[in-house]
């Protein structure tokens, strides 16, 4: 009720009329469902407004507000008398308007425009209802004798009363069932955009940008299965950044992050597009090389290995020099992918203890190293 001074009083261009497909025809269907399409209809609603609204229209206001203010909607508002005074005003125009011309675009839009100015301050459709439903009665029991005495007359006022009543209130849902189907379209909009990002977040790792642990080893194992169908070679490789501690400890944990991510990155355009690099754990990279002997795994890993080494990384002016050490190992029959991270590591392992900075394969696994592995 209080924005009907904004609605009613504003010049009508009919936007909302085109925006929900009231055009004359539309207008038309919309009255015949309702029952209010014959000819003496305009008669009558004359009738309602001479013989009940107009005589009683500040009595209608007065019972109107003191059941509004009642609600605690209403006064969670908390208005000054003067603008109480000036939403009365604009609901006497609503209710003088009432039923006056209900055939034209102008009512349809002015009553498409109550409907929309209440959703948009969030008067729930409940209670908007309610209201109609009240307003409905009030009507009714205002009817005066003269007209209750004739039945005719008196069922055909009553009739009209619950049905214009009925189209202002169809013509205000329709508003709100707008809103809703765009709070759903946004819902899902959102539910899309969530979902896509917790797909990614299982599926890449946020400190480095590339794969997680869990896709990865997935992936191993997805690939292991294909490989030993087509018979095509395929190796692991796990790699470990050499002495890392010693840069967070000397730069930070965040320094330590940065160079993480772009050592990942070095890996990522050191290897082949089709190869597959995840972060394995803390500064352990899994790599998997489809389509990749032993020797040319251990080749592509040597590759990434110079890349990682060839630039210093530069944080905040200083020349951070860091080395990776990788191990190599190829798929065999019966092999899963937790066999074959093994095997790597123990690779790996023995890289490490050659001094870093290196690669080995799984055939330069020293006897030393499978008795400390095991
Ligand atoms: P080594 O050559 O034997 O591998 O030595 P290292 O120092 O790299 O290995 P160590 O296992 O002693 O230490 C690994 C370090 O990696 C310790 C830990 O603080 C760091 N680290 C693990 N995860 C993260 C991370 O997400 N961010 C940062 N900044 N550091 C990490
Ligand atoms: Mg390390
Ligand atoms: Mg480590």
């Amino acid at each position: 009720m209080i924005w009907l001074g904004l609605i009613l009083g504003d010049e009508m261009t009919n936007e909302l009329c085109q925006q929900f497909g009231f055009d004359r025809t539309a207008i038309g269907e919309r009255l015949n469902l309702l029952g209010l399409g014959g000819p003496a209809v305009p008669m009558i609603a004359e009738e309602l407004q001479s013989h009940v609204i107009q005589p009683n229209v500040d009595s209608i206001i007065e019972d109107f507000y003191e059941a509004l203010e009642r609600t605690s909607e209403f006064q969670s508002l908390v208005l000054e008398q003067g603008q109480i005074n000036h939403l009365k005003m604009t609901q006497r125009k609503y209710l003088l308007s009432l039923g006056q011309d209900f055939d034209t675009l102008d009512y349809f839009e002015s009553r498409l425009r109550v409907g929309a100015a209440h959703e948009r301050v969030g008067v729930s459709l409940s209670l908007y209802q309610s209201f109609y439903c009240q307003l409905q009665n009030m009507l009714l029991a205002l009817v005066p004798d003269e007209i209750r005495q004739k039945p005719d007359a008196f069922a055909e006022l009553a009739h009209f009363i619950v049905k214009i009543t009925a189209l202002d209130m169809s013509l205000a849902i329709e508003t709100y069932h707008s809103t809703e189907v765009h709070d759903l379209e946004d819902s899902i909009t959102v539910c899309r955009e969530e979902s896509e990002l917790l797909r990614r977040s299982l599926r890449f790792d946020t400190v480095t940008r590339v794969h997680s642990r869990a896709f990865v080893v997935q992936a191993l194992e997805e690939k292991l299965g294909l490989a030993a169908k087509s018979g095509d070679p395929l190796c692991a490789v796990m790699a470990d950044l050499d002495r890392f501690k010693e840069i967070n400890d000397a730069y930070g944990h965040q320094v330590g992050d940065h160079v993480l991510h772009d050592v990942a990155t070095r890996m990522v355009t050191g290897a082949r597009g089709s190869d597959i690099v995840g972060r394995y754990g803390g500064e352990e990279f899994l790599i998997i090389f489809e389509n990749a002997s032993l020797d040319v795994a251990r080749d592509l890993s040597e590759r990434i290995r110079i890349r990682v080494l060839a630039d210093p990384f530069i944080e905040n002016s200083t020349k951070l020099h860091v080395t990776v050490s990788l191990g190599v190992a190829e798929a065999h029959d019966g092999d899963d992918a937790q066999t074959l991270i093994r095997r790597a590591d123990m690779a790996l392992y023995e890289a490490k203890t050659a001094g870093r900075n290196r690669v080995r394969t799984e055939l330069d696994i020293s006897s030393t190293s499978r008795a400390t592995c095991a």
